[in-house]
């Protein structure tokens, strides 16, 4: 799955929807969430059109691999790392999930209760 035409991060990855972009590579962006949960709130995407873990699992190309990665980078950047930050990949729309296409959520800046809501 290349590209979806609908698809919101799709069209992002694209520089077809602007986004505060943090990072981007060949397989992967990062960019500031737009509706920020917590005084960071980064999303890791991947380029292409991946639903969900499942479908990446069956693409086979370590992507998820590459987003953690990512993420470790991104906040080291912004110097947050030392502070601790909370990762979130909300996995199908009976976890939350409202934008069918695998991204990590990545949010530092304040206390992150446990369990997660
Ligand atoms: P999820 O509920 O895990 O699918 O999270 C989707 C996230 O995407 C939410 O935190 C939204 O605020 C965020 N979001 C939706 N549209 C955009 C956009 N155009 N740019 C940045 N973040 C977005
Ligand atoms: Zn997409």
């Amino acid at each position: 799955m290349a590209e979806n035409d609908d698809c919101i991060f799709c069209k992002v990855a694209r520089g077809k929807l602007p986004a505060y972009i943090l990072y981007k590579d060949d397989h992967v962006v990062a960019f500031h969430d737009i509706n920020p949960q917590a005084p960071v709130h980064v999303l890791i995407v991947p380029i292409k059109h991946i639903p969900d873990l499942e479908a990446e699992a069956e693409e086979g190309e370590g992507l998820v691999g590459r987003m953690f990665q990512v993420a470790a980078r991104v906040a080291g950047e912004l110097r947050f790392a030392k502070n601790g930050y909370r990762l979130v990949l909300n996995n199908g729309a009976g976890a939350g999930q409202i934008v069918p296409h695998l991204h990590l959520h990545m949010m530092s800046g304040r206390r992150f209760a446990w369990p997660p809501g």
